[in-house]
């Protein structure tokens, strides 16, 4: 699975974000609530493409998919 491996501004650790791409511009990287909270950001609140300003147009990064199995809620609640 593609991960975002930025480095996020707040803690200076890992930024672990999922990935997505510009279908208008190309651009890949991680979308943030915040601007410029991640080296990689490539996204900003609503969708917005950093680099051609374009919203609502990026599209996950899943070329590998490697999690079948989705997370299984605990059955003792
Ligand atoms: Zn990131
Ligand atoms: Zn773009």
């Amino acid at each position: 699975m593609a991960l975002c491996d930025g480095e996020r501004k707040t803690n200076n650790l890992q930024c672990n974000g999922t990935l997505y791409k510009c279908t208008h511009c190309d651009s890949e990287g991680c979308e943030q609530s915040k601007d410029h909270t991640c080296s990689n950001q490539a996204f900003s609140v609503l969708g917005r493409c950093y680099k051609c300003g374009t919203v609502g147009q990026r599209q996950v990064l899943s070329d590998v998919k490697t999690d079948r199995a989705p997370r299984k809620t605990p059955s003792f609640i």
